[in-house]
């Protein structure tokens, strides 16, 4: 993509009402607009970063063993009434009404209705165990939207649900799930930390939230460091792995101030590893057993031919939410430094100067060849060599390829590391091997 072509509204200041880096840094780097309170249009640039992050999630669900289709965002308020949860919901849902006068809602979350699908589908142990999960756009009318997109009203979430006929398969189902986020935060570059969340009124429940550190994050976290030193195998069988894995990274003591208590964390927590401090939630996991399925009369037959409700459990990621965190976790004094597995573009190209034609050429070479082969971001304008450079290390794509006009004379580049800073000379031909046909 030419620079001259592309639509990358940027600020030189810094926005007065965003309080958060990452706000400040989205609305600078033209990803995002607020459209009214808690509502943002996703700019080109945006877009991008929001469509990688999405569909990295997918890959994870769909290695996981779940599979994908798409609820509407519009939901009848019938199936709601009847899980109880239509008053419960309060002000956050936002309500309407058809020319029919029908009840709707644009949906905050999608609980009731998948399990509406499965009533209708699921009727036998043979169809189960399942786990389905769509990505899509969710409102919930915050009372103080803030932060930009990491609290706003619309924002886009994957929602998994699992489904099956006992508690010991609905726990698997349920580690998939945990080791299919572990896996996914760390494709997006992530330290997303499990902690154990509250489980609400309904006695064995299991419930984790993953938080990104951060000291501009909502939830106050204790946790035993320790955990920051966990890996993750890079290859899972999910079915054999997933509880080994879970039960390794459940040992450490780590919680938000919801089930924080002093005497606990001091006796489980040695002094030298404890670490208080503030975090993002970015994903949610949550074992509810029949919950949901007992007041849809979601039922099955098990394989002694006894009917009984189905055995549930909801999983969330803000995959919106994400962006933002993402910024949080990556970014210096000059702006944002993306993770290559998020990153719109895989390299920007600057030309440091549009008046020498000769550099101007071989710049349009070069792009060329690399075009076909990569994601790129040339910036083909008449921009000052300041401006551009500090664009370039504004929207932070990983590695800069710098030319200017010794690069004639000499024959070679610079490869800038965005997030290193350090630059690696190069001559232009080697560089372009890699670009070659195979
Ligand atoms: P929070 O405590 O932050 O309000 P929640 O418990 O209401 O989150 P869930 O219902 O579990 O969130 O939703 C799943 C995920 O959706 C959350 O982990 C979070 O990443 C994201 N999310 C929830 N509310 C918002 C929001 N208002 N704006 C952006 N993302 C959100
Ligand atoms: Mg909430």
């Amino acid at each position: 993509m030419r620079l001259t072509e592309y639509f990358l509204p940027t600020l030189k200041e810094v926005p007065k009402d965003a309080e958060i880096v990452s706000h400040q840094l989205m609305l600078r780097t033209g990803m995002i607009r607020q459209s009214s309170s808690g509502i943002y249009i996703w700019l080109p640039f945006g877009h991008a970063v929001l469509k990688k992050i999405e569909q990295i999630v997918r890959e994870e669900q769909v290695n996981a063993g779940a599979i994908e289709l798409l609820m509407p965002t519009i939901q009848s308020a019938d199936l709601w009434k009847k899980s109880g949860r239509y008053d419960d919901y309060g002000a956050e849902m936002l309500r309407m009404k058809d020319r029919h006068n029908r009840e709707i809602l644009y949906g905050p979350t999608n609980e009731e209705q998948i399990t509406d699908i499965s009533s209708h589908y699921f009727k036998s142990y043979k169809s189960l165990p399942k786990i389905l999960f769509h990505i899509q756009w969710k409102f919930r009318d915050e009372v103080r939207p803030r932060f930009g997109v990491m609290r706003c009203k619309e924002f886009l979430m994957k929602d998994s649900y699992s489904f099956d006929v006992t508690e010991e398969d609905g726990k698997l189902s349920y580690n998939k799930m945990f080791l299919s986020y572990l896996k996914t935060f760390q494709r997006l570059g992530l330290k997303a930390i499990p902690m154990a969340a509250e489980s609400g009124p309904i006695g064995g429940n299991l419930s984790h939230e993953f938080i990104v550190l951060a000291n501009t994050g909502e939830s106050k976290v204790y946790i035993d460091k320790r955990i920051l030193d966990m890996n993750i195998p890079d290859e899972i069988d999910y079915q054999k792995d997933s509880e080994n894995i879970v039960s390794k990274w459940t040992e450490f003591y780590t919680v938000t101030d919801d089930m924080y208590e002093q005497d606990s964390y001091e006796s489980k927590v040695e002094e030298k590893n404890r670490l208080e401090m503030r975090g993002i939630e970015v994903g949610h996991v949550f074992y509810f057993g029949d919950k949901y399925t007992k007041p849809l009369n979601a039922n099955v037959q098990d394989k002694d031919g006894v009917t009984k409700p189905i055995q549930s459990g909801s999983y969330g990621i803000g995959v919106s939410r994400l962006v933002a965190a993402i910024i949080e976790a990556s970014h210096d004094d000059k702006g944002i430094i993306w993770p290559k597995s998020v990153s719109p573009f895989d390299y920007a190209l600057i030309c440091l100067n549009s008046k020498n034609e000769e550099l101007v050429e071989l710049c349009d070479m070069i792009y060329k060849k690399m075009k076909s082969k990569c994601a790129i971001l040339y910036d083909d304008t008449s921009s000052s060599i300041g401006e551009k450079l500090n664009k370039m290390d504004l929207i932070g794509i990983p590695k800069q390829i710098i030319l200017g006009n010794k690069s004639i004379e000499r024959k070679s580049l610079e490869i800038k590391d965005r997030k290193t800073g350090t630059v690696e000379v190069q001559s232009v031909e080697a560089f372009l091997e890699i670009f070659e046909n195979d």
